[in-house]
């Protein structure tokens, strides 16, 4: 039994029984479930617009190679810079590379699940250079020493009597503040750090592989003021984000603000492919993309898993989920948490360590039929569960207790030696796992076999 799945096993325990914790969390997802209907209303035939971009990203992931190169002979022409990282270590290398040339101490960032999963804020912390969330939800998440609870809302599981209160403790605020107040203190602190930056770091939601740039998401401006004001713009983005064409940006865009939060277009939706040009007079003076590989190769490379590099990071699967919605972001204990992450993270941080992530999950198919991009998640979720009995992750007791299942179920003498009673008795005594959540089994006194015996013998 690994230590994550201990940890998991634990924290969900925890949380499940957390009323006031669910409360606030159905509350927030309810108010997205509300407004997303509208969103879909913008489509005249949304199973034809998420069949298309299942099929864009089909074909840009089928030719990823050809897409990612392109995208860098393109984004050079005007200047900019590709750097490419196998993995975290490279990526963080990387950028403390940059930052120690630009002489940086102060750096501003926007939300970034990708700078999350290399561990960037701690990365930077350890090496004296202040980096500062500028998402709001990130930011709230930043003062209170917390992780993104969700890929898309990062504070889902705070009220915002929770935040005023961490603000209050945090910075000293009026415990009272309302929700417009907390902003506009969160935006006071955020400018000073705005012009003090010397590097801003944002991710990418789509990276545009025919006119060499990247496409921006946000509700808040804080990624176009990372992007813009300081000298130097460093964009870290996983190689599955590939979009084949500009063209592709008017499908995708609606589809992720309406998929996300029921909006039908996000309020900032920004394309930057490449630092300030002579004729220009904002941008930053130096714009570098880092292509993160981090083990989607590995999902790239198994033909039943590449469909989940199509993920768009909507966010829409965590809210359908109703283990997400029980256990909440946090248990998990990775990155991307919710039916997406227990599909991708066994693959991008290892089999043996989060398998257990795909067993918790009621296989309802929920999230395949939320998913933006039609992704087979359920389906996926099984296929993982296969693969890490395939590759004997399993254990003796489990192992030995199906080889006997095996013998005696293809044995009919077997089967029929013990009556209902005893199998009562193994399965709800000897078994008591299986009673610790759920009923009792209760199986019939004859077998099927017992029966039809007796029914043809009269
Ligand atoms: S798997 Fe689908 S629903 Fe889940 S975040 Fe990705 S695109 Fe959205």
């Amino acid at each position: 039994m690994s230590n994550t799945y201990t940890t998991f096993k634990a924290k969900s325990t925890i949380k499940s029984a957390d009323l006031e914790h669910r409360r606030k969390i159905n509350f927030n997802i309810g108010r997205y479930n509300a407004v997303i209907p509208q969103g879909k209303n913008q489509f005249t035939n949304l199973t034809l617009a998420r069949e298309r971009a299942k099929n864009i990203k089909w074909r840009a992931l089928e030719t990823l190679d050809q897409q990612l190169e392109q995208f860098e002979m393109n984004f050079t022409k005007r200047g900019g810079k590709v750097m490419w990282a196998q993995n975290a270590k490279e990526a963080l290398d990387q950028i403390l590379h940059i930052c120690k040339e630009k002489n940086c101490k102060t750096l501003v960032k926007s939300k970034s699940m990708v700078t999350e999963e290399i561990h960037l804020n701690d990365f930077l912390k350890k090496n004296n250079i202040d980096s500062i969330e500028t998402d709001l939800g990130e930011y709230i998440q930043q003062l209170d020493g917390e992780s993104p609870y969700h890929i898309v809302t990062p504070a889902m599981h705070k009220s915002k009597e929770d935040v005023a209160k961490l603000f209050a403790e945090k910075l000293g605020t009026d415990p009272k503040l309302t929700p417009e107040e907390l902003t506009l203190v969160a935006r006071e602190k955020l400018r000073e750090k705005y012009v003090e930056a010397e590097v801003g770091i944002t991710g990418a939601n789509f990276i545009i592989s025919d006119i060499g740039a990247i496409a921006i998401t946000e509700n808040e401006g804080n990624a176009r003021l990372s992007c813009a004001w300081p000298k130097t713009h460093i964009i870290i983005v996983g190689i599955e984000k590939v979009i084949p064409s500009v063209t592709d940006v008017g499908l995708f865009w609606p589809l992720l603000a309406t998929f996300g939060t029921g909006q039908k277009i996000t309020v900032y939706n920004t394309i930057v492919g490449g630092p300030k040009q002579t004729n220009e007079t904002d941008g930053p003076e130096e714009m570098v993309v880092i292509l993160l590989d981090n083990n989607r190769t590995t999902i790239l490379a198994n033909p039943k898993q590449r469909e989940s590099l199509y993920c768009i990071r909507c966010g829409a699967c965590l809210n359908a989920c109703p283990v997400y919605k029980n256990i909440g972001g946090h248990a998990y204990g990775t990155t991307y948490s919710g039916p997406i992450g227990s599909v991708i993270t066994p693959h991008l941080q290892g089999m043996e360590e989060y398998k257990h992530l795909s067993f918790a999950s009621s296989l309802c198919g929920n999230c395949t039929e939320v998913c933006a991009v039609k992704i087979n998640l359920h389906e996926l979720l099984l296929e993982n569960r296969n693969e890490a009995v395939q590759s004997g992750y399993i254990s003796f007791g489990e192992k030995f207790a199906w080889k006997i299942w095996k013998r005696a179920s293809l044995n009919r003498s077997m089967m029929n030696m013990s009556n209902g009673n005893i199998k009562n008795r193994i399965a709800n005594n000897i078994f008591k796992g299986w009673k610790k959540h759920r009923g009792e089994l209760h199986f019939s006194k004859k077998t099927f076999n017992e029966m039809w015996k007796e029914r043809f013998k009269g």
